[in-house]
């Protein structure tokens, strides 16, 4: 065992064109390993192919090449063992609607060969607060519940996997506190848990570690502490008219003189507005040439694929 929840290596994914939509390369050699006992956060803007490795996990797409391991197990030499792992509350809504919450559990617990002793029905109804709804039939279901309802049946067959594919898109702030609050019960229980998101707050608030996503492709993965810490850390270069020693700064700024006369500033924006570092600069009577930042931090990335995606 690799301690590892999921390894994908050089996957691939091309939808073939279809009537007037050409072929689409969803997904370009992505490698990634997701590790057990994580809340493993997927980031990345409409259409960057998080639903798409999601239900390639999930057995739902064929992948075009590449490898899948889920739990240690080759989705194609084992793919009962590698399925068996994995629960998926997919994005959509696909519930259907002559079934109750009670029944939609039942079947499903059937389709995975879960045996009617091991069935923990009323628990899971319980879970996702549907234990008075046990007998509705699910068209009557709110919107809300239907999501829970989802949640319910990816949990019937015990994975050790679950994922959540934009699971509070569009959900109001009570299903969303509920949803989150499940969530890191069954991750403290021992569940490995991930999710899609295109919120990059919600995934900070909730994930151990992030990838981002975007085209097909993995462009960032780290632990969310080492993100934050990214972003948070900024750096501010100013070239001034004439060359100047070091000036007085705000606490916590670092100030370095680079070769080329420019001032380097390295501080956090969680501490220290720039407007700050200005002020002490023109405080020094220095007369500013230029202005830049040297680095865009992880936020500015994110914004500039969210948009060039639009
Ligand atoms: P995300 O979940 O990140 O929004 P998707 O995986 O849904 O992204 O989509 C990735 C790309 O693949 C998009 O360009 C989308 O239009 C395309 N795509 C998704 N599903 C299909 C499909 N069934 N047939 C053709 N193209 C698809
Ligand atoms: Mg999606």
């Amino acid at each position: 065992m690799s301690g590892n929840a999921i390894e994908l290596t050089g996957l691939r994914k091309t939808y073939a064109a279809a009537g007037s939509s050409p072929a689409k390369e969803a997904l370009k050699g992505i490698d990634l390993t997701i590790p057990q006992g994580s809340i493993f956060g997927l980031l990345g803007p409409n259409g960057a192919g998080k639903s798409t490795m999601i239900n390639i996990l999930a057995g739902l797409v064929n992948k075009t090449s590449g490898k899948v391991r889920i739990w240690g197990f080759d989705q194609d030499v084992n793919p009962r063992q590698s399925r068996a792992a994995i629960g998926v509350m997919p994005q959509e809504l696909n519930l259907d609607p002559f079934f109750t919450p009670r029944g939609a559990l039942e079947v499903q617990a059937g389709l995975y060969g879960v045996p009617k002793a091991q069935r923990r029905t009323d628990d899971i109804l319980r879970l996702i607060g549907l234990e008075d709804k046990a007998e509705a039939y699910a068209r009557s279901l709110s919107g809300g519940m239907r999501r829970r309802l989802l949640l319910g049946k990816a949990l019937v067959h015990h994975p050790q996997i679950l994922v959540l594919d934009e699971p509070t898109a569009g959900v109001d702030i009570e299903l969303r506190q509920m949803l989150w609050a499940n969530v890191r019960r069954l991750n403290e229980e021992g569940m490995t848990i991930i999710l899609t998101t295109h919120y990059l707050e919600e995934a900070q608030e909730m994930c151990d570690e992030i990838a981002i996503i975007n085209h097909g492709e993995v462009i960032v993965r780290d632990r969310t502490d080492n993100l934050l810490a990214r972003m948070d850390a900024k750096t501010l270069v100013i070239t001034p008219e004439a060359p100047s020693g070091p000036i007085d700064v705000p606490g916590g700024v670092e100030c370095l003189t680079r070769d080329d006369g420019a001032l380097v500033f390295h501080y956090h924006r969680s501490e220290v507005s720039a407007n700050a570092i200005l002020e002490a600069v023109r405080k020094a009577k220095i007369t500013i040439r230029d202005v830049a930042t040297e680095e865009p931090d992880l936020e500015d990335v994110f914004v500039a694929l969210t948009s060039s995606n639009a």
